[in-house]
């Protein structure tokens, strides 16, 4: 089932991100949350791409067991840094054999250890040029990334926007920001969306903080801003065990906003944390 078509039926969807362990980790730590996180009923599941393909082979078994098991729709991310034309290729082709109906259509980042990678000796430089290449393939749902502050490599957010646009006349059926801590900035980038004239529906992904370590080396790497509340929560409670329940609430009281302002659905980055996304979902009155 294409993603498409749980938004076509005006109901807020409510999805969750969740990622494939390392490679020298068990397939199985993840697998044995599947059922937890399945009984809280998400309308879809996305699972990430490891950084420059290392763990591909795990995105496609993870999103295709979610299906097949769950009976629940999922959203392979895909990304095509360093890949060659061919792997892409056979990449789609295991996404179709898979029954894989929904993918996150993504450039990705520069390798870890090439910080100046040359995306012009990629095969695809932009994500827009692997959307096209795509949709040439098959008829997959196509989803894509946005960032409501800008892409970090961004010089202005007007640069995104136009690029952002021609990405979706590309063939994008929906999109899923990058995270935020303050709902003004989604609610400005709908603005913008809507003057750049990009209609297709927009998730906002929300990330709960669990340390102030972990958030702050995430934001720094994405380009997200904190609020002064948010700073404030930081230096009170740092790494402590309070820190996670202050971010708990942080998140839920993000989401039950989000969802009271009428947005098309909520995307909940559980870095694969059963018990933190059980606990949110009952603070926004979905369980
Ligand atoms: P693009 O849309 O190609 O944009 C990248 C940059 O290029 C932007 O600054 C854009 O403005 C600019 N640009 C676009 N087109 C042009 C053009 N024609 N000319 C000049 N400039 C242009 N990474 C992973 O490795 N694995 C994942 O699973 C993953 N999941 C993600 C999920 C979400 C919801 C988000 C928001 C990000 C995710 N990422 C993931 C991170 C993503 O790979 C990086 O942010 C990456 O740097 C950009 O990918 P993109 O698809 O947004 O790129």
């Amino acid at each position: 089932m294409k993603i498409i078509d749980l938004f076509n039926s005006n109901k807020q969807t409510v999805s969750f991100e969740i990622f494939p362990p390392k490679l020298n980790t068990p397939i199985e730590t993840i697998f044995n949350k599947l059922g937890d996180f399945a009984a809280m009923k998400p309308d879809f599941f996305s699972v990430t791409y490891g950084a420059g393909g290392s763990k591909k082979g795990r995105t496609l078994e993870i999103a295709s067991k979610i299906k097949e098991e769950y009976r629940i729709e999922s959203l392979a991310h895909f990304t095509c840094v360093g890949h060659s034309i061919e792997e892409i290729n056979t990449m789609i082709k295991q996404m179709k054999e898979r029954n894989i109906d929904n993918l996150l259509a993504l450039r990705g980042d520069p390798p870890i250890d090439m910080p100046d990678f040359d995306f012009s000796k990629n095969v695809f430089s932009y994500a827009s040029e692997l959307i096209r290449h795509i949709r040439k393939q098959d008829n997959f749902c196509i989803g894509a990334a946005c960032y409501p502050e800008g892409h970090a490599d961004s010089p202005r957010i007007k640069h995104d926007m136009h690029y952002l646009k021609l990405k979706v006349d590309e063939g994008v059926d929906f999109l899923i920001t990058q995270l935020f801590f303050d709902n003004r900035v989604f609610y400005d980038f709908l603005d913008k969306l809507s003057a750049y004239n990009i209609t297709c529906p927009v998730l906002p992904g929300i990330m709960p903080i669990f340390k102030a370590d972990q958030i702050k080396r995430i934001a720094s790497m994405c380009g997200a801003s904190m609020p002064a509340k948010l700073v404030l929560l930081l230096d009170k409670y740092g790494n402590t065990p309070d820190m996670q329940k202050a971010g708990i609430e942080y998140a839920s009281n993000q989401l039950r906003d989000l969802l009271d302002n009428g947005v098309a659905g909520i995307h909940i980055n559980t870095m694969n944390n059963v018990e933190a996304t059980r606990t949110i979902l009952k603070n926004i009155g979905i369980l």
